[in-house]
């Protein structure tokens, strides 16, 4: 796999809840080249989510196929669900000169930057305080109680992985962080057109 012309591969990961999907979101309004890597999952949809926009949906079994057939460049299991990143998903994207970002986990994060030829750059979103997290885990009102339990005990090892990545930006205000992340993703974009 190889960044085809101008193409910039941007990698947000955080501990669940900290807003790094509200961010990826408002960088692919904002800008109509940034397009988010949709993921497969076997989680099951939330109740706002949409097939083929937010994740492809599938079972489990349906997964492990595409594991074997070697049809993602990463995945992990994580909160007991597999999530993957398709390949043909990613060449779709690069082949259409777009810039793509990923929301993905420090285990993907890992497996993407084993491949030296992309050229990633990786930023790590952090919520003000593990109080916040848990009011916004709560606010989003999209899972189940024990669903928000379990990505909160996840918090501490998430935390753990922050060194492996270029940026760490706190998510306080979300105006400010937005602009910090478009910052860096702009910075980045210039570097490669020099
Ligand atoms: P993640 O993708 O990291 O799990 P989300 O983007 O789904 O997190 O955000 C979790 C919840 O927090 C959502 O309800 C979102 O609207 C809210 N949120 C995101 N950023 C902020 C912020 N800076 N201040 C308050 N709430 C926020
Ligand atoms: P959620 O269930 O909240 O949508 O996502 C849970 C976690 O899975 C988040 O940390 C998210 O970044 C991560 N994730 C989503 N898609 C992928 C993927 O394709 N690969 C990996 N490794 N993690 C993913």
């Amino acid at each position: 796999m190889v960044n085809k012309d101008d193409s910039i591969m941007v990698i947000l990961s955080s501990p669940s809840g900290a807003g790094k999907t509200t961010i990826s979101k408002k960088i692919q309004q904002k800008y109509q080249n940034f397009k988010i890597s949709v993921s497969h999952t076997t989680r099951k949809p939330r109740p706002n989510e949409v097939e083929g926009v937010d994740y492809f949906f599938l079972k489990e079994n349906e997964f492990k196929e595409k594991v074997k057939d070697n049809e993602f460049y990463e995945h992990a299991k994580i909160f007991g669900n597999y999530y993957g990143t398709s390949k043909k998903s990613v060449l779709d994207l690069l082949r259409n000169k777009n810039d793509i970002l990923f929301d993905i986990d420090w285990q993907g994060t890992k497996q993407l930057s084993e491949h030296k030829e992309l050229k990633l750059t990786k930023i790590f979103i952090l919520p003000p305080s593990k109080e916040e997290l848990k009011k916004r885990l709560i606010q989003r009102n999209q899972d189940k109680p024990e669903v928000v339990s379990e990505r909160l005990k996840s918090y501490e090892n998430d935390l753990a992985h922050q060194n492996d990545y270029d940026f760490v930006v706190i998510n306080d205000n979300l105006e400010t962080c937005f602009k910090e992340v478009e910052k860096i993703i702009l910075l980045e974009k210039e570097k490669i057109l020099e």
